[in-house]
């Protein structure tokens, strides 16, 4: 386990987090919903929760986290 996989850089899309690589990416990702999970277990729902479900490379080579579907990523896009 690496010390950057743990860091996150700002990116000239406007993502506030970008990764390096995919496998960063889907690591960030697991953390993010492994911390959530806990959080829900602890309200007793994870109904209404706000969470990153995907990940997604943008036009500058960068990963990013995203709660939104890939359809509304798309609608949002045009
Ligand atoms: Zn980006």
């Amino acid at each position: 386990m690496s010390v950057k996989s743990a860091e996150f850089r700002t990116c000239r899309c406007g993502g506030k987090r970008a990764y390096e690589d995919e496998r960063t990416a889907e690591k960030a990702l697991g953390r993010a919903q492994a911390m959530r999970h806990r959080v829900g277990d602890r309200k007793g729902t994870r109904r209404g929760l706000y969470r990153e479900n995907r990940h997604y490379q943008c036009v500058y080579g960068m990963w990013h986290l995203t709660a939104q579907s890939r359809a509304e990523y798309l609608g949002a896009a045009a």
